[in-house]
């Protein structure tokens, strides 16, 4: 399979995986940005067939009408999105008119083309447009009256994970890097390599997908947050498992699990005295 090809496969298994659009691409952003400009229009384009295929913009279905059994079940009726129609009729009055919905312009990085917001390609170039940060997203952060200290991330701070058994610490500064950092494993089929790569630490043996949870730095908060990208085997915090979308913040002593891998996270402040 070509890099191409390995990118789709993870992008559509994310997507089928309940990852949302952005989500997907943003854990797959180093891989994209890695194609030239014709490999990028390439898989701009298979992206697009895969999103527009019937199913994907087919509504979820609704519970059945009874109209008897002998009637043969009509296929779902896909409607165009956002067609102007016909100018409404004046409301009466007393009723408030519902404003229509804004459509925010993003302009393409490479050419300067505008492009709908929820475009993931600009429709000039195929450039990747720029995912909104934490758009579509469910974020559950942490109760705010636990100790914070522990959910504590800064500029300087380093980011240990250990797996359980195993004396080897990963170290990674987050914050230092231009992508989400994912972790996961390497595959002889794939030629997509994940940030930290846990193939040693039987990892396939394990459950864990070839990108399976996402970590990213988020300087507002000074925090770490936590994704699953759509993983077969599900990613848990403290024994408790990740939605699919879910955002959580990761904090010093958590256990995170993939699959059945466990690792133990401790979070160092270099520039802090200790204690
Ligand atoms: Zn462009």
């Amino acid at each position: 399979m070509s890099y191409i090809q390995d990118i789709l496969s993870e992008y559509t298994r994310m997507r089928d995986n309940g990852l949302e659009t952005k989500a997907a691409l943003q854990a797959l952003r180093p891989h994209i940005e890695s194609l030239d400009q014709t490999q990028r229009a390439e898989l701009a384009a298979l992206i697009r067939t895969w999103e527009s295929r019937p199913s994907a913009s087919a509504p979820p279905p609704a519970a059945p009408v009874e109209t008897g059994d002998s009637e043969p079940r009509k296929h779902a009726v896909i409607r165009p999105i956002a067609r102007p129609a016909e100018p409404e009729p004046a409301p009466p009055s007393g009723v408030p008119t519902q404003p229509m919905p804004d459509i925010n312009w993003v302009k393409c990085p490479h050419c300067g083309k505008p492009n709908q917001q929820h475009e993931v390609f600009c429709y000039a170039c195929g450039q990747l447009l720029e995912p909104i940060k934490g758009g579509g997203a469910t974020k559950h952060f942490a109760d705010t009256s636990s100790d914070v200290s522990s959910e504590y991330f800064g500029p300087d701070s380093v980011l240990a994970l250990r797996v359980r058994g195993s004396s080897e610490v990963f170290e990674v500064r987050p914050q230092t890097a231009d992508h989400e950092i994912v972790i996961g494993r390497s595959s002889s089929g794939s030629a997509i390599t994940p940030d930290i790569d846990l193939t040693s630490k039987q990892a396939a043996d394990l459950g864990v997908s070839r990108m399976h949870v996402a970590l990213r730095y988020e300087p507002d908060q000074n925090a770490i947050l936590v994704s699953d990208l759509g993983s077969a085997n599900g990613t848990y915090i403290g024994g408790q498992r990740l939605l699919p979308k879910e955002i959580r913040v990761l904090r010093h002593g958590d256990e995170l699990r993939l699959g059945k891998l466990m690792m133990i996270i401790s979070f160092r402040h270099p520039g802090k005295p200790a204690g």
